[in-house]
């Protein structure tokens, strides 16, 4: 029985200004922590004949599948507003598999050793970091938000050096493809024309064949990804979700959250909550997201003004005016967003001022974020919700769900799918991790089950949705590099 391996890897064949060609450096002695199972099934791959040792060889990138043509993409990229040439420093891309000859997914190998784009780095990940993009990334699929997603997580028997001695991990991670605004920066400072039009139509081809052969190809392309990262980013702030790290390499064209590091879920709601240790002036902060989301649009539109028109100030002038309309299409977006979680059906013209009185009193009070709304749901009755601001609120809420006669079942039905009764909870992210680098996988394994139905009330939740100690008051994540 074979494993069902697909590969057919368009982006080796670009030319090598894309792309290194090598391999993944191969480890002493790696040991498989974890498979994705379902995501395997999904990919159409059985690795159920495999043994351990043999999965261990396979995700490590000591043993290299026939028909893969391993290389590192090379990037550029706004980190923290500065322009850096980057490419893959610790990753190597395996191939891209196709499942029912259809759907095309990059197999990337994160912490697989140098390239040519490491600058100072070791080109290795820790296990920490590893099993915690693992864990944040299949969280976030399965509160249906777009996402890469982890596939396999192998220790590599090798030590590696941070501010502490680490036990070296590498991630397989899965996506629709690795194309980043950083990549089309880093072709677009080559200033040549002839290799961004290639990337233009490989990514079109890839994501958007709708717009192949429309005849404003660069404005739609603009367009549809603009679209794309709006919906993207709106997902986010429904569920409390930061990134940590929106620098515009860590922005994929397909409209995926890209990039694992210091992300981390809101719990008592603050727009200004950062965790990343490194954001000192919280430029990824949770209420910055959407605008940072515009800002890295503009530098991709950047990339694309020579396709635009032939004329730049006819070119600039088409890309400013659809980049300006970010901010009125988020805030409908957002607006309807927000409906859904509070179970409002159509619009009424006092939306705005009831959506900003709670969204006041949730800061005002630093009321857990996820919480309130699963209130609403009746489903969770702290004592903070006596307070009798919120009971006047409520009040106003329940006269405003009334509007277009909806069922309190179809009410709660918008409501159940839009307020997640669960999230990954730092702390309990924190003893999972902790436990595992002790190669102990109970509680990630649990935490991974309840994690799978978000927006499932059943069973036993409460140690899932409980806030998080008082000494988590001053949580910082770090970019585990
Ligand atoms: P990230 O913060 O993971 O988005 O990475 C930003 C850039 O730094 C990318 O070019 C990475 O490939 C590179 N990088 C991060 N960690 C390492 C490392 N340990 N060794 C080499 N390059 C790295
Ligand atoms: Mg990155």
């Amino acid at each position: 029985m074979t494993i069902g391996w697909h590969f057919d890897n368009t982006y080796s064949k670009l030319s090598n200004t894309f792309k290194e060609n090598i391999k993944p450096t191969p480890v002493h002695d790696p040991e498989l922590v974890i498979l994705n199972e379902e995501l395997a099934s999904t990919l159409n791959l059985n690795f159920s004949k495999t043994d351990k040792k043999k999965l261990a060889e396979i995700f490590s990138g000591n043993s290299i599948p026939e028909e893969t043509n391993t290389i590192a993409q090379a990037y550029a990229g706004h980190q923290f507003g500065h322009f850096t040439m980057l490419g893959d420093g610790r990753a190597v891309l395996l191939g891209e598999h196709l499942v029912n000859n259809e759907n095309r997914f990059d197999i990337q190998f994160k912490g697989s050793g140098r390239t040519s784009f490491s600058r100072g780095g070791d080109g290795r990940a820790a296990l920490g970091p590893m099993l915690r993009e693992y864990i944040i990334s299949e969280a976030i699929h399965s509160l249906n938000i777009p996402t890469t997603r982890s596939l396999a997580v192998v220790k590599t028997g090798e030590k590696v050096v941070r501010e502490n001695l680490l036990q070296g991990a590498i991630l397989t991670r899965v996506a629709s493809s690795h194309v980043r605004v950083g990549t089309f920066q880093y072709i677009a400072a080559t200033q040549n024309i002839e290799n961004l039009n290639t990337l233009v139509d490989y990514t079109i081809n890839r994501h958007y064949p709708e717009i192949k052969n429309s005849k404003s190809k660069a404005l739609d392309f603009l367009n549809l990804v603009m679209e794309k990262q709006c919906q993207l980013v709106i997902n986010w702030m429904r569920v409390g979700f930061i990134h940590g790290v929106m620098n515009t390499d860590n922005m994929a064209i397909s409209g995926e959250t890209i990039d694992y590091g210091p992300c981390a879920f809101m719990n008592n709601y603050d727009p200004k909550t950062v965790f990343s240790s490194i954001d000192k002036f919280g430029r990824y902060a949770f209420s910055n997201q959407p605008p940072i989301t515009k800002w890295n649009l503009a530098r991709f539109a950047e990339c694309l003004i020579p396709l635009i028109d032939k004329n730049e100030d006819n070119a600039i002038k088409l890309a400013t005016d659809l980049i300006d309309n970010f901010q009125n299409i988020y805030e409908d977006k957002w607006l309807n967003m927000i409906r859904d979680k509070l179970g409002l059906f159509g619009e009424d013209k006092n939306d705005k001022n009831l959506i900003n009185e709670l969204f006041d009193w949730m800061e005002k009070n630093k009321v857990d974020y996820t919480n309130t709304f699963c209130h609403l749901m009746n489903i969770n009755s702290d004592e903070v919700y006596k307070n009798k601001d919120f009971i006047n609120w409520k009040n106003k809420w329940k006269k405003r769900s009334k509007l277009n006669n909806p069922t309190k079942e179809k009410q709660i039905e918008l409501m159940k799918k839009n307020n997640p009764v669960v999230i990954p909870r730092n702390h309990k992210v924190e003893e999972a991790l902790d436990e595992a680098d002790k190669g102990n996988l109970d509680k990630m394994n649990k935490l991974l089950n309840v994690l799978r139905y978000p927006y499932s009330n059943n069973g036993n939740l409460y140690e899932f949705q409980k806030l998080p100690p008082a000494s988590e008051k001053n949580y910082k994540t770090f970019c585990g590099t």
